[in-house]
């Protein structure tokens, strides 16, 4: 249960660019609602944002270094982390569909250089396809004269969506099959027929852009298919023939990356917690700190309890994810649900230990209690994991 050196080593360098970088950044971007470029610029400076901090993290064989770099991350910053952390979701999908030539070559443009900082966006969610991607209207036609993808169709919330140097956008094949006739498309800087739609104004991690981005007749070439056109004609020929097909695009790519988005929620009520327990410690009220009081002294032994059981959660899917473990239980799933709302409960509670201070922009609170709600509707609502846990647990097709 106890980090080795090196785990430490990293959380305490990242912790150290949180709270010298993010922390003091944090107000502004938040009230900007902009992506913010100089951070994401020194970020990649002292190798915080780019491919080797990611393979480095990822070869860790417990599993645990990118979730403590995640924590840190968001306990400085939960949008400015989103905005670092967008494009590893446009990763994700390359790792887990691309070929190897493929990831040898996106990937590093995801990133960019230091000289020249790119970001990346990874494209299902759709105006009528959400929690149900199984029905995604965005099509992709093969035009075999020019042995090219035609892509048509409007894709919504996309982190980093129309300003990222690459997207990742899935698709459907054959609309009949559902997601099983889904696959990934690598949508290249320059590429005509993809531009931005609208960009939203939101609720929290407002330094992390989330915007439409509209696919008109836009054209990539075959090898810009993950996976290859060989391996997609094999997959679909297996689904029509009612086998089945060995993964889903688009899910494959969510059930890996789950620990980790509970990871940046668990940070955000960490970082709650710990202020509002100074807090509770230095003001007064009726001659005596308000921690004296039991109704604030268990809010918070009960806060930092759901956090410690959200820590334990995450880091358990994530080693069991590294280790190559099933989730027969929807641990994963579980990790993300657990950590969102805990997230969600610990900075409204927050909140009220700090009364009018804590509903005030002077204070960071509010702007945490905002930021954390997403982590109960992104990467798979809270009804969507608590699906997917039921169905895991109990074999029964929930509905
Ligand atoms: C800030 C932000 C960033 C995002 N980034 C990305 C991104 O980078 N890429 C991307 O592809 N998407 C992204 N998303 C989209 C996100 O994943 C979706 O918003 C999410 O999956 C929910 O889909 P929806 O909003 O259409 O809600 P809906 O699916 O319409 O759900 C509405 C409500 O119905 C519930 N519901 C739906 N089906 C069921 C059911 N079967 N059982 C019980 N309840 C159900 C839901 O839980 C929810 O409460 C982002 C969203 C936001 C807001």
């Amino acid at each position: 249960m106890e980090l080795n050196d090196d785990q430490k080593t990293l959380q305490e360098w990242v912790h150290g660019f949180a709270l010298n970088v993010m922390r003091p950044a944090a107000h502004e971007w938040d009230e900007r609602e902009e992506t913010p470029w100089p951070i994401i610029a020194e970020a990649a400076k002292i190798g915080i944002y780019g491919m080797d901090f990611i393979a480095n993290a990822y070869v860790d064989p417990t599993g645990l270094s990118m979730m403590l770099a995640l924590e840190e991350l968001a306990w400085g910053d939960a949008g400015i982390c989103m905005a670092l952390m967008g494009t590893t979701l446009a990763v994700a999908a390359i790792m887990a569909n691309g070929t190897p030539e493929q990831q040898m070559e996106w990937i590093p443009q995801c990133y960019g250089t230091l000289d020249d900082i790119k970001l990346a966006a990874f494209g299902v969610s759709e105006p009528d396809a959400g929690s149900d991607v199984s029905s995604l209207r965005t099509r992709a036609l093969y035009d075999e004269k020019s042995d090219e993808w035609v892509l048509n169709g409007t894709k919504t919330w996309i982190t980093n969506g129309g300003i990222a140097n690459l997207h990742v956008i899935v698709a459907s094949v054959d609309p009949e099959l559902g997601s099983r006739g889904q696959a990934s498309f690598i949508v290249p800087e320059g590429t005509t027929g993809i531009r931005m739609g609208q960009k939203f104004k939101k609720m929290g991690i407002r330094a992390s852009h989330t915007a439409e981005v509209v696919l008109e007749e836009c054209r990539v070439p075959s090898a810009n298919l993950l996976g290859g056109k060989e391996k997609l004609d094999e997959k679909l020929a297996r689904v029509r023939e009612g086998k089945k097909a060995s993964s889903q695009a688009a899910m494959a790519t969510f059930e890996a990356t789950r620990p980790a988005v509970g990871a940046q929620a668990l940070g955000i009520a960490r970082a709650a917690y710990e202020y509002a327990l100074d807090y509770s410690k230095e003001r007064k009220q009726f001659g005596r700190a308000i921690i004296e009081n039991q109704g604030i002294a268990f809010k918070l032994a009960d806060m930092k309890m759901h956090i410690d059981a959200a820590r334990l959660l995450v880091w358990r899917a994530s080693w069991m994810a590294a280790t190559r473990k099933p989730f027969l239980n929807g641990e994963g799933s579980m990790s993300k649900l657990y950590a969102g709302e805990t997230a969600v409960k610990v900075t409204e509670e927050a909140i009220q230990i700090l009364g009018g201070y804590g509903y005030v922009r002077e204070y960071p609170v509010e702007r945490w209690h905002r930021d954390s709600k997403i982590y109960t509707i992104f990467e798979g609502t809270s009804e969507i994991q608590r699906l997917i846990i039921a169905r895991a647990i109990s074999g029964v097709h929930i509905r």
